[in-house]
């Protein structure tokens, strides 16, 4: 952030924001992402004061393996839902590889070309970061601060290769997996647990000549998903074919999506969903903290490496190392 740029207070941000202002969203962003205290603080004011704003969108969140399509499909997915139901989709991402090789997904300036220049959507690459966690809670208010800004549908993208899609789990309402035709889910990386966590499993690429394959993978999966346990939401996943490129099947996800919402809130699955993510949240970042905290203080880091030494050569037991530590710490205070 420039700083010859005259930075506006906490409450001319959040009115910006609220009128849909997308360079101070994106300055406000900026600051979400920023390691800086003084930037850190600003933006924590900004999202509390936008707090009561968020909240009225559906998220959804969308994996599967590099090159399945999830680019291609978001593209056509969300220009289809601001041609068909007007509405204004923003576009987050979590992506754990850019923490190590610095590419990202999303950060392609030459992907999803036409949405991003729509005035209705808006687009945000994946934030660097030192840890899942950390990228993860700069998502989630990334996601608060477009919810205030009036984006109703929330679409975050992330790579099914590990952690990253139960972190995504946990702030959407609706978990949508996308595969290839023909080759089954262990052959392209994607864990049960995964296919598990599905709200909707979508075989993208069914055009051209895998139109047959996409529709037989199709209904394996249809009794694989049978073998679930059902879900807490009530919801029961289907399986659909589509195709981003020719823009086929957008209409049947988005019909599942709403029905899935309309599910989720008759029965009040929806809102106390959320409730447990926020629950959810306020733990894992004060255990964040604390683990921060705790790293970083002085007494703790004289020993830490002597206590681990004796650890490892047997001297002292770990549960009395940690007794030992805990006590610098404490004593510290
Ligand atoms: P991502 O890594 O999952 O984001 O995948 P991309 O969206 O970058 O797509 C990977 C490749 O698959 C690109 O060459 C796309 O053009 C192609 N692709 C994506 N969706 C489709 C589809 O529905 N049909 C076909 N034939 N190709 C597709």
């Amino acid at each position: 952030m420039s700083l010859k740029r005259k930075q506006p207070t906490a409450t001319e941000y959040t009115e910006g924001i609220l009128q849909g202002d997308r360079i101070l969203l994106s300055r406000a962003i900026t600051l979400v992402e920023s390691k800086r205290p003084e930037h850190q603080a600003m933006a924590q004011d900004i999202i509390e004061q936008c707090l009561p704003h968020t909240g009225k969108s559906i998220r959804i969140g969308v994996t599967g393996s590099p090159g399945v399509g999830k680019s291609t499909f978001i593209e056509a997915f969300g220009g289809w839902l601001i041609k068909n139901e007007n509405r204004r989709p923003a576009v987050l991402a979590i992506d754990p590889s850019s923490q190590m090789s610095k590419g990202s997904i999303l950060g392609d300036k030459t992907r999803m070309e036409k949405l991003s220049a729509h005035p209705s959507a808006f687009i945000r690459p994946s934030p660097a970061g030192d840890s899942l966690g950390g990228v993860a809670a700069k998502t989630r208010e990334t996601m608060l601060l477009c919810e205030a800004a009036g984006y109703d549908t929330i679409l975050i993208e992330t790579v099914g290769v590990g952690q990253s899609e139960i972190a995504v789990h946990g702030m959407v309402d609706f978990f949508l997996l996308l595969l290839l035709p023909g080759a089954g889910d262990d052959l392209q990386g994607i864990k049960r647990g995964i296919v598990e966590m599905a709200d909707l499993v979508a075989i993208n690429k069914a055009d051209g000549d895998r139109v047959k394959l996409a529709d037989s993978a199709a209904k394996d999966y249809r009794l694989a998903l049978h073998l679930f346990p059902p879900k807490e939401s009530g919801w029961t996943p289907k399986v659909l074919t589509c195709s981003s490129v020719e823009k086929t099947g957008m209409d049947r996800i988005a019909e599942q999506v709403n029905e899935f919402k309309s599910l989720a809130q008759a029965n009040d699955w929806f809102g106390r969903n959320r409730q447990q993510q926020s629950k959810n949240w306020f733990y894992e970042m004060l255990e964040r903290q604390l683990k921060k905290l705790f790293f970083s203080n002085d007494r703790v880091l004289q020993q830490l490496q002597l206590i681990e030494k004796q650890v490892v050569s047997g001297e002292i037991s770990v549960a009395n190392a940690v007794e030992l530590l805990m006590e610098l710490f404490k004593r510290s205070e």
